[in-house]
């Protein structure tokens, strides 16, 4: 586990890592922050980052950056972003605990707040140059400090949503429904590609899109027939919100055993029809440059 992690880290394995090396299951997510960052695709800044989360259920889960050559840098999936995007596809309810290699950047420390409870997120940024300013004398006894530390006066979920709608990582179904039910859709590959409909509706049903009630999913499959999914997550301040196709690429790439996305050869997008925060154009734009043999297909709901 301390050469190269797994994505998630089921919590007998953590306890057994953290006693073969004397520590505590908190103290092991900085020990695994270096390791995690061989794991990282920075193929554009060359620099690797690796966020380590501890969940409410004892599992570790790693998110490492991804940058895309031949695409705008915004398209990019940040570390933490990755990491919040593998506790919501393993329907993690809460994190309590979050190890960084580097300070997180003011897009990621906004995207935490659509945790519930996201001030009392304990964190600790390995870089030695993080805490020169006295942040440091407010850490617990393990040198983690609450995120509402790095983030005073924060914007927020709280800001725009009444108190009952359940937030990122909140268990929701959107109830969403196709169209057109056709599943087979006059394919003749209609295995594949009724599999892709029926697992982008159900990731859509998972997005979380409460600002704009715009949910999305998404669906691929590799040239192995491999699938994989991930949905739309909003953010309060509208731009760190993440799309659908890049949180596929996060179940990808934590999933699919280091292939390069060329071997990503289908993939279905369903979302509303007609409405104001669309991604079709988004997904087919990116998946044309990082897959270029993707046959793409939307569907709406
Ligand atoms: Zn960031």
């Amino acid at each position: 586990m301390m050469d190269q992690p797994s994505f998630v880290i089921h919590p007998e394995e953590a306890e057994s890592a953290a006693k073969r090396l004397g520590v505590s299951v908190i103290n092991l997510l900085p020990l695994l922050v270096t390791p995690a960052k061989s794991l990282a695709r920075p193929p554009i800044s060359k620099f690797p980052v690796a966020a380590i989360g501890l969940g409410s259920s004892g599992r570790i889960f790693v998110g490492v950056n991804i940058e895309f050559p031949g695409l705008p840098l915004h398209h990019t999936i940040h570390a933490e972003q990755f990491l919040i995007t593998n506790l919501n596809l393993n329907s993690e309810p809460n994190l309590r605990y979050i190890s960084v290699s580097s300070a997180p950047c003011g897009h990621c420390r906004q995207f935490l707040q659509e945790i519930r409870n996201a001030p009392e997120i304990s964190i600790l940024i390995t870089d030695p140059n993080a805490f020169r300013d006295n942040a440091a004398k407010e850490g617990d006894e393990n040198g983690f400090v609450r995120i509402e530390t790095i983030l005073p006066h924060r914007f927020g979920p709280h800001d725009l949503l009444e108190k009952h709608i359940p937030l990122l990582l909140e268990p929701h179904d959107n109830n969403l429904t196709l169209s057109d039910p056709d599943l087979t859709n006059g394919h003749i590959n209609s295995d594949v590609s009724s599999n892709l409909k029926r697992t982008a509706l159900s990731a859509a049903n998972r997005s979380y899109s409460p600002y704009s009630q715009c949910p999305s999913g998404v669906a691929m499959v590799d040239c192995e027939g491999k699938v994989y999914r991930g949905w739309y997550m909003e953010s309060a301040a509208y731009n760190p919100s993440l799309g659908p196709v890049q949180a596929a690429l996060v179940d990808f790439v934590a999933n699919g055993g280091g292939g390069g996305f060329e071997r990503i050869v289908g993939a279905v997008l369903v979302e509303k029809k007609d409405v104001v925060v669309r991604q079709e154009h988004t997904a087919r734009m990116l998946l044309q440059v990082i897959a270029p043999n993707c046959d793409f297909k939307v569907f709406h709901c």
